[in-house]
């Protein structure tokens, strides 16, 4: 069934939905740790699985091969991102044909981050988009898409403020999107709130959280540097408590458990379903997936590995 469609019913159903993040593999080694991650999240029939796209043109073409081979070669519903980076209108249209070719009929519509880095405006192609509402409009005369984009619980560099994310948000769902997913962020509230200002504005898209656990403290180093979502001083003493006690398996225990509660309360809170950010590692995102008791009920249990750790976390 069409993602939107599946979305819609898991809405009415009450069942989360469930989804995971991979970014395509830089070379064989890269290549064959995805595919061990997505034969293991195959099982959780998660709603759909999404594909990052990089800035240069062979990341690019990893991208439209990575999504053709999950379309092909697994049982799962890719969505494949797209950036208006660097790209002319021609461009765009060449891409979105190659993923329609690859069997793709889902886009994450983003406009992609200022190729100067970051506080530098963002410069848009001499014949290209300049937002991600105006990629979500060209998608639109596609046609035959299900569209998502990008929302900020935590606000974006570039915006004045919160309020803003949540009207522009609006804006891209009435221009056609039928789903958000989060950057990902750190506290339920930040979700809520988000949410809130987003009903405001008139938009009731399901809106699923982004979340990444933590699971060594460089990660977490890193991972707050490049979302912008800086990670809350009470969890970075919890990590850096475990490392202390424990070491670096007791860090990841810390971090995993952590995405579970803050999992739980957006569940409870009303989020659609969680977007796990896996890295291309799927077992701390099974483990939370799994302790939340989300994704298909039927599937085989994840290996020994992850029901130890999950059974150390309870
Ligand atoms: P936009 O929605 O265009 O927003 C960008 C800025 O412009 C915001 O500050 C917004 O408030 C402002 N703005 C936009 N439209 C208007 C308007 N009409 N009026 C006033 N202000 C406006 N990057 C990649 O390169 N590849 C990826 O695969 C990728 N995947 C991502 C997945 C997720 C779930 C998320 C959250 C981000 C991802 N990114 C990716 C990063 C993303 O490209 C950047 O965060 C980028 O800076 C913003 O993208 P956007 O789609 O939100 O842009």
């Amino acid at each position: 069934a069409p993602l939107q469609d599946v979305l819609a019913a898991l809405r009415a159903d009450g069942r989360p939905s469930l989804s995971f993040e991979f970014f395509p593999p830089r070379d064989d080694a890269g290549e064959q740790v995805l595919w061990r991650s997505l034969r293991r999240v195959e099982p959780l029939e998660p709603t759909f699985v999404s594909v990052t796209y990089g800035a240069g043109g062979s990341t690019r073409d990893r991208t439209v091969r990575a999504t053709r081979a999950l379309a092909e070669q697994t049982t799962m519903s890719p969505v494949a991102h797209l950036t208006c980076v660097s790209a002319s209108r021609a461009e765009l249209r060449r891409v979105v044909g190659e993923y329609v070719d690859a069997g793709v009929s889902s886009v994450l519509a983003l406009r992609g981050d200022p190729p100067g880095g970051p506080g530098t405006p963002f410069e848009r192609h001499p014949e290209g988009l300049g937002t991600a509402l105006e990629l979500v409009e060209l998608l639109r005369t596609l046609g035959g898409f299900t569209v998502g984009v990008a929302a900020f619980p935590q606000p974006h560099p570039e915006s004045a403020d919160a309020d803003a994310d949540a009207r522009v948000l609006a804006l891209k769902a009435r221009a056609g999107a039928s789903f958000a997913v989060t950057q990902l962020f750190f506290e339920a509230r930040l979700y809520t709130d988000l949410v809130q200002r987003s009903l405001d504005h008139g938009c009731d898209i399901p809106v699923l959280p982004g979340l990444m656990p933590m699971t060594s403290l460089k990660q977490a180093g890193t991972v707050a540097k490049l979302s912008g979502s800086p990670v809350p001083e009470r969890l970075a003493e919890r990590l850096a408590e475990a490392e202390r006690t424990g070491g670096p398996e007791a860090v990841r225990r810390a971090g995993v458990q952590a995405t579970v509660e803050l999992g739980a309360e957006l569940l409870e809170a009303g989020a659609p379903g969680l977007h796990l950010y896996t890295l291309n590692r799927s077992s701390a995102s099974l483990e939370v997936a799994r302790s939340l008791g989300l994704g298909s009920p039927a599937s085989a249990p994840v290996a020994a590995d992850a029901g130890a750790a999950l059974a150390a976390v309870r």
